[in-house]
């Protein structure tokens, strides 16, 4: 499959995604179940949009609370105000749909991950 790049509509749901991770990772469950109630049903319906929706697929219960998620969730927020996000911050290529679903706050693709846990690159 292609790799495309985000359209507005996806970068929304990655921005609230994160911000709700966010909460988790500092804590926050309390504003979190909150906001997650206030949320409208469907405030986005698939047709008008002509892009596909995006279903993040974030575990959580996976997110430890530690300051290291949240700076990585914070630097996400930073890269979509600025226009980076969904580009690797090594190689400037698109990181990939899928692997963004997952874990939004990724900065690399998956090619300078394994470089990164290699200690070849930053
Ligand atoms: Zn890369």
């Amino acid at each position: 499959m292609p790799k495309k790049p985000l359209s507005a509509i996806e970068l929304r749901q990655f921005e609230q995604g994160l911000k709700q991770m966010l909460r988790v990772v500092q804590g926050d469950l309390e504003v979190l179940a909150q906001e997650t109630r206030q949320l409208p049903g469907d405030d986005v319906s698939a047709e008008d949009s002509g892009s596909e929706i995006v279903a993040l697929e974030i575990s959580f219960e996976l997110l430890g609370q530690d300051e290291r998620t949240a700076q990585q969730i914070l630097d996400a927020l930073s890269r979509i105000k600025g226009g980076t996000f969904g580009r690797c911050t090594a190689c400037n290529d698109l990181v990939g749909k899928l692997r963004l679903r997952a874990m939004p706050h990724a900065a690399h693709c998956i090619t300078c991950q394994r470089k990164h846990e290699a200690g070849e690159i930053e």
